[in-house]
């Protein structure tokens, strides 16, 4: 395997990581993970943009720019004959002697590699189980940070009871989940936490909003409370790796009628004929 080390492609086994990379220490950096379909990158201008702006955000200036990124990773997984799956990229402020406080001047580090990623065909269709949990993560979660900590702890209580996904709650209404956003129907009206910082805006969610507004389907980005999620008709949740995925149970209990939901399928349809036009268009 082929690994982007700043501006260098590297094989697997020859990359070293120094101890001192304040990623590995402080969660110090920011990532993206973008899907690849046919070998062709899926939204990576929005993915970058973000990427860059997660950055600026907390002070790392890259070595590179936006559009040297992007012809690295069209490289990237060129080389390593990607066809079907994810990039993950993550850049970290930079080498340096262990202390919190930083010199402004670090070189960031920068990697990015190829994951494996497929469209998980059978929870999109069946749906999955959901828990909740209180949203205890710190107020810039709108910075895709390194910094997880909170969010693998929920998901792996949620993997723990049987359940995909973990869905945040704070001050009683609901964020998102811990790796993806977090959609209601309730009467044909679709219903999502709106961007600011208490969200990671997803780009799958932007990509959503935008079709259905295309689609004339009546949408609110608006706040919702978790009995409101409770009592919701369909909830789904969108992001990267999963697209569009029926949450069809929470915390035990069935969602509608416990199946995935009517609309959401079509939501779900009509997102795939998306990336499947955007993917034709670029081969
Ligand atoms: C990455 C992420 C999402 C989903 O964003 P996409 O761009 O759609 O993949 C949602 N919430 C959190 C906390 C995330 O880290």
């Amino acid at each position: 395997m082929k690994v982007l080390i700043n501006n260098e492609l590297q094989d697997r086994q020859e990359v070293k990581v120094d101890i001192e990379d304040r990623g590995y220490q402080f969660g110090d950096g920011v990532y993206e993970v973008i899907r690849v379909y046919e070998g062709v990158p899926y939204t990576l201008d929005e993915h970058l943009a973000r990427f860059y702006r997660s950055s600026k955000e907390i002070g790392i200036t890259p070595h590179l720019s936006l559009e040297e990124l992007k012809q690295k990773l069209i490289l990237l997984i060129k080389e390593n004959g990607l066809n079907d799956g994810g990039i993950y990229v993550q850049m970290s402020r930079g080498v340096a002697p262990r202390k919190h406080q930083y010199e402004v001047n670090l070189t960031p580090e920068l990697v990015a590699y190829p994951v494996p990623s497929k469209r998980p065909d059978k929870e999109q269709k069946e749906g999955v189980a959901a828990i909740t949990a209180e949203d205890l993560r710190w107020l810039r979660c709108d910075i895709k940070s390194l910094n997880l900590l909170y969010n693998i702890m929920i998901k792996q209580k949620a993997h723990e009871s049987g359940a995909f996904e973990g869905i945040l709650v704070r001050d009683g209404n609901i964020t998102e989940g811990t790796s993806s956003n977090i959609f209601i129907i309730k009467d044909r009206t679709i219903y999502t936490h709106p961007a600011g910082n208490l969200i990671l805006n997803g780009i799958t969610r932007t990509k959503l909003l935008e079709l259905f507004k295309s689609k004339g389907w009546a949408y609110k980005e608006q706040a919702f409370s978790k009995e409101t999620l409770l009592q919701a008709d369909e909830v789904f949740m969108s992001s990267t790796t999963a697209e569009v995925v029926p949450i069809t149970s929470i915390d035990g209990k069935p969602v509608g009628n416990g199946s995935a939901g009517s609309f959401t399928v079509e939501i779900r349809e009509a997102f795939q004929e998306l990336i499947k036009n955007a993917t034709a268009a670029a081969v």
